[in-house]
């Protein structure tokens, strides 16, 4: 078993994965959505709201802002607070929110909460838990897939119309310059399988296969946490509860 990286930001990992079990890879897809804590909001006092918004949806809105968690987690019991007290006419942004840490706070300034008409206002304190997926989907602390790695064989490059094959692509990894067909460099493992190029142009044109010994894994985070640090938390807590059958059994 291999594992190398293709990306690797704040905010994004790109893994290549070669000859791993792929129940394993989904166990770790699996355990980023549902075992990783992150903060939400998920107490909202509302002591005024003269706004056209009801209550549980301004509290719903608030509930699906990503706010940055500090690593290591903070424990289990700690609450912070966030109080929003804004008067109309106003767009109340994420960043209008005002945290009692200022280092837990949105991870978005710009999201949209509400826009206050002249007269409206709103004066609410909320407070933000950790948790994890199995509670609500705003624990989550991002976007993971996974699909194998793609074989593109360009079999004719010479070919009219290489530029609307191209085209067709939605991940834009093919070019169609002077007529000729090709994958664009270092761009490959972006492919994702939709078969839009050989759908249109045919198999003896282009034929798209994948190869099941490797694997591209694919994780965004919300930003609540560093990508690197969504999967060291998945890989411990899989590993603490492998640990814990083998402990019982
Ligand atoms: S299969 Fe889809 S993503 Fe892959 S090269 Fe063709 S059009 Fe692009």
């Amino acid at each position: 078993m291999e594992a190398s990286i293709l990306k690797s930001e704040k905010n994004r990992a790109v893994l290549l994965l070669q000859d791993f079990k792929l129940s394993l890879v989904n166990a770790i897809r699996r355990s980023i959505l549902n075992s990783v804590k992150t903060l939400a909001i998920e107490d909202v006092n509302i002591f005024k709201n003269y706004s056209s918004m009801y209550d549980e949806v301004l509290a719903a809105r608030l509930g699906l802002i990503p706010i940055k968690t500090p690593v290591p987690l903070p424990s289990a019991h700690k609450e912070f607070t966030f109080k929003l007290n804004e008067m109309g006419p106003k767009a109340v942004h994420a960043s209008d929110i005002v945290p009692s840490d200022p280092d837990i706070k949105p991870v978005l300034g710009d999201m949209l909460i509400i826009n206050l008409k002249n007269g409206e206002s709103v004066d609410l304190e909320a407070k933000a838990v950790l948790g994890d997926g199995t509670e609500h989907a705003k624990f989550s602390p991002g976007h993971v897939f996974y699909h194998f790695y793609p074989v593109i064989d360009v079999k004719t490059p010479k070919v009219k119309g290489a530029a609307k094959i191209a085209s067709l692509c939605p991940v834009d990894i093919l070019s169609g310059e002077g007529d000729t067909l090709a994958v664009r460099k270092g761009k490959l493992q972006d492919c994702i399988l939709c078969m839009a190029c050989q759908d249109y142009a045919g198999q003896d044109t282009i034929k798209i296969s994948s190869d099941s010994n490797k694997v591209v894994f694919d994780l965004e985070s919300w930003g609540q946490l560093d990508a690197k640090d969504i999967l060291s938390e998945a890989i411990t807590s899989l590993e603490g509860e492998l640990k814990q059958i083998a402990e019982n059994v």
